[in-house]
């Protein structure tokens, strides 16, 4: 018999910190925008003898506001440790993490596990610690800027809970948006503020033993953490299909060629010889400051999509999308706020439309400059047929590239809907008496020419006659004519 196996996943997510200085010093963490390299630093973040740390207030703010969103309790006395090891790129020889006590533990999410089902993800741990300098290698030596030394990194690790590729990236989506909702990561991958590694076993299903683990370092992206998963859990299941056994090992991921390669098996990992930072006291939070924290948490993704659905009567996957971000979700309620129109049809303006033309042009909603009270006035203005739709979706266009009034727009590009009954009804009829051959073939049995005959309903009133009065009128009128 052919057994089937199960995956099971857990990840470790770094996340840096969206703060003004480094984390144990006063340099700017903001290296993205160093005129130079090796400008933003200073005895400390380069690991210069006697340099003393001292701990960044807003980032330990940032980093217990995530771990309450993600349900942790907090550890009102939590404390640092130093991580040994040596690498070119960590100027101090260890990095100031938090091992034993880290400052929030115990918390969970709720993931999507199947499509169907939630599954509730713990997460162990979020900590603390410190990124490391940028390499760049060159022909045969390496350049080190030390910029992003000492920038508060995060990281938040889950629980080995999850059984299935879609829910890990279900997981890492949602940790993203938690994150970018709280204002404390951009989520930009590409630039590698936030990075997954993925710790990888498989199992045959029914079993509840927990195997060996592989780990795969580094996952810039939410298609490298998908196809490394899938990669990895496939090689697992061979080994073990053809008699072999898994061992434990830190993987790469080579996107080129689609494989994780191996980087260091379990005799070559590092002995970190965690320690107590003997330079740093421990943090000591009081219940007022973690109730401070508490309060300033906004409404997350979860909660909206909860709202959006029960306020707004729309389908889950329709909110899902509305609270992907905070900033769409907020430009939404606004227009909702703004307009006469059901919340329905603003989703589908937003979500056709409207993204359409971002996606096009490369831009996010961060960049949109049009009012939520004019894309109201315009929904609305199809809502109540003044225009048509397709005029609208060129009103649309014209607000986002040039901006301008919408009304003033319709007027200036002659885009009123013709509304008027009688004065369509007198169209379709001279359509139909300048085209007795073609009416013939209708009633004959020709059906494909009904879409002719509307076109020319659209090219005479250059697309303006309300579609469904003339529909309606042009089938009347067809069939008066059947002989
Ligand atoms: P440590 O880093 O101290 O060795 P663990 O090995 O317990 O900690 O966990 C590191 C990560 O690996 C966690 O995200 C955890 O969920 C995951 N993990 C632990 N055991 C397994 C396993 N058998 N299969 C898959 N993931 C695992
Ligand atoms: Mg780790
Ligand atoms: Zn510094």
């Amino acid at each position: 018999m052919k057994l089937t196996y199960e995956p099971i996943i857990g990840l470790e997510i770094h996340g840096e910190l969206l703060t003004n200085s480094k984390m144990f010093c006063s340099c700017s963490a903001d290296y993205g925008s160093a005129p130079e390299p090796n400008t933003n630093i200073c005895p400390t973040c380069t690991g210069l003898p006697g340099a003393m740390p001292v701990v960044n207030k807003k980032a330990t703010e940032l980093a217990a506001l995530v771990g309450l969103a993600l349900n942790c309790s907090i550890n009102k006395h939590n404390t640092f440790a130093r991580k040994n090891y040596y690498y070119p790129d960590l100027p101090k020889g260890y990095q100031i993490s938090q091992y034993e006590l880290p400052i929030a533990e115990k918390g969970w999410l709720e993931v999507n596990a199947d499509g169907e089902n939630q599954l509730k993800v713990r997460v162990r741990r979020v900590h603390i610690e410190e990124d490391t300098a940028k390499l760049s290698h060159e022909k045969n030596y390496a350049l080190v800027d030390f910029n992003r030394a000492g920038v508060p990194l995060l990281e938040i690790v889950s629980e080995p809970d999850i059984r299935t590729v879609e829910a890990a990236l279900d997981y890492a989506t949602k940790v993203r948006a938690i994150l970018r909702y709280l204002g404390v990561n951009s989520g930009d991958m590409e630039k590698g503020v936030l990075r997954f590694e993925a710790n990888i076993s498989v199992r045959p299903v029914g079993s509840d033993e927990f195997r060996t683990r592989t780990e795969i370092k580094n996952l810039n992206s939410f298609r490298a953490l998908t196809r490394a998963s899938a990669y990895e859990i496939e090689r697992q299941i061979q080994i073990y299909e053809s008699g072999g056994t898994v061992v434990q090992e830190t993987l790469g991921w080579d996107d080129v060629r689609g494989v994780t390669t191996s980087q260091r098996s379990k005799e070559e990992a590092h002995d970190y010889r965690y320690f107590p930072e003997p330079d740093l006291p421990p943090l000591q939070l009081s219940d007022a400051w973690i109730e401070s924290i508490r309060s300033q948490l906004p409404e997350l993704p979860e909660a909206k999509t909860k709202r959006f659905i029960a306020d707004f009567g729309l389908t889950p996957s329709e909110a899902r999308f509305l609270t992907s971000e905070r900033t769409l979700a907020n430009y939404f309620e606004s227009v909702v706020a703004k307009s006469k129109s059901p919340a329905k049809t603003i989703h589908s303006w937003i979500a056709g439309e409207f993204m359409r033309y971002l996606n096009d042009s490369g831009l996010s909603i961060d960049d949109v400059t049009l009012a939520p009270e004019s894309f109201a006035k315009l929904i609305d203005m199809v809502t109540d047929k003044t225009i048509g739709a397709s005029a609208g979706k060129t009103v649309l266009t014209e607000l986002l590239t040039k901006g301008g009034d919408p009304v003033q727009i319709v007027k200036e590009k002659n885009l009123l809907q013709l509304t008027d009954v009688n004065a369509i009804q007198e169209l379709v009829t001279k359509i139909l008496n300048d085209n007795p051959k073609e009416v013939d073939e209708y009633n004959a049995g020709k059906e494909t020419l009904f879409q002719w005959f509307m076109g020319q309903v659209a090219r005479a009133t250059k697309g303006k006659a309300d579609p469904n009065v003339a529909k309606g009128l042009m089938v009347k009128g067809l069939e008066e004519r059947k002989k």
